[in-house]
C-alpha cells in the first residue's frame, strides 16, 4: 500500500477561515463546523500552498519530498 502524508492541521489555532478550501488546487479540503477535513487525501500533491496561505500558521507540512539522483 501507498503511503499517504498529509499536511497537519492545528485545530487550535485554526479559526474556520476557509482559505485552504478556496486556495487548495486539487480540492482535497473541504472546511467543516470543527475545521479542515482531507475530503479527497489521495488528490493533495503536497503543494504547500495551504500552509504558507493559511492566516494563522495552523498548516503544517512536515515532510519535504527530496528527490536523490541515483544514476
Ligand atoms: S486557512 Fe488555516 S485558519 Fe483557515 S480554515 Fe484553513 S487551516 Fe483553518
Ligand atoms: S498541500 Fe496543496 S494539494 Fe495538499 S491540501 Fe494543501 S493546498 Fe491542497
Amino acid at each position: 500500500m501507498e503511503a499517504l502524508i498529509l499536511p497537519e492541521i492545528d485545530f487550535a489555532k485554526c479559526t474556520c477561515c476557509g482559505v485552504c478550501e478556496i486556495l487548495c488546487p486539487e480540492h482535497a479540503i473541504e472546511v467543516q463546523d470543527t475545521g479542515p477535513v482531507f475530503i479527497r487525501p489521495q488528490a493533495c500533491i503536497y503543494c504547500g500552498l495551504c500552509e504558507s496561505s493559511c492566516p494563522e500558521h495552523a498548516v503544517i507540512l512536515r515532510y519535504a519530498i527530496v528527490w536523490e539522483d541515483l544514476s
